[in-house]
C-alpha cells in the first residue's frame, strides 16, 4: 500500500485545510480531532509520510519514534490530562477502521472512561 498524498491530514500538514494547531516541533503536529469523543480530544501526527502505526513503527528513523512518542506525552502534559489520566488510541487498518491513512495518535481524556472499548460483535 502506498501512502497517499491526498488525504486530510497530509492536506493539514501542507496548510491545504485549516487545523487548530496545538503543539507542532520538528517531529509532530497536534490539534483538535473535528468530532471530539470526550472533553479532550487530540489527534497528534508525524511530519512524515507513514501510513499507521504499524508503518511509522517499522519504517520510521530512531530519531523520529522518539520524537514523536516524547511529542504524544507532551502534548498530554499541555492539555492537562497527564495526572488524571488518558487514553491513546491508534487504529490501523480496516477492521480497526482506520479513517484516515496518515498515522495518528488520538489523546482522549478530560472524563472517567469506560474500561475499554467495546469491540461489538
Ligand atoms: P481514525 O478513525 O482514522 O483513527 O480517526 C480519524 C479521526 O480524524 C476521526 O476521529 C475524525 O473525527 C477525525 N477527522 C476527520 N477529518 C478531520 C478533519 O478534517 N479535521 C480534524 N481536525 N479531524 C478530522
Amino acid at each position: 500500500m502506498t501512502y497517499d498524498e491526498t488525504n486530510i491530514f497530509a492536506k493539514i500538514l501542507r496548510g491545504e485545510l485549516p487545523a487548530k494547531k496545538l503543539y507542532e516541533d520538528d517531529y509532530a503536529l497536534a490539534f483538535p480531532d473535528i468530532h471530539p469523543q470526550a472533553p479532550v480530544h487530540v489527534l497528534v501526527i508525524p511530519k512524515g509520510k507513514y501510513i499507521s502505526a504499524a508503518d511509522f513503527n517499522a519504517k520510521a528513523p530512531p530519531e523520529e519514534l522518539t520524537g514523536f512518542y516524547r511529542a504524544v506525552a507532551h502534548i498530554a502534559r499541555l492539555m492537562g490530562v497527564e495526572e488524571s489520566g488518558y487514553r491513546l488510541i491508534c487504529n490501523i487498518g480496516p477492521d480497526s477502521q482506520q479513517m484516515v491513512p496518515h498515522f495518528h495518535v488520538h489523546i482522549l481524556g478530560g472524563k472517567k472512561m469506560g474500561h475499554l472499548l467495546a469491540a461489538s460483535a
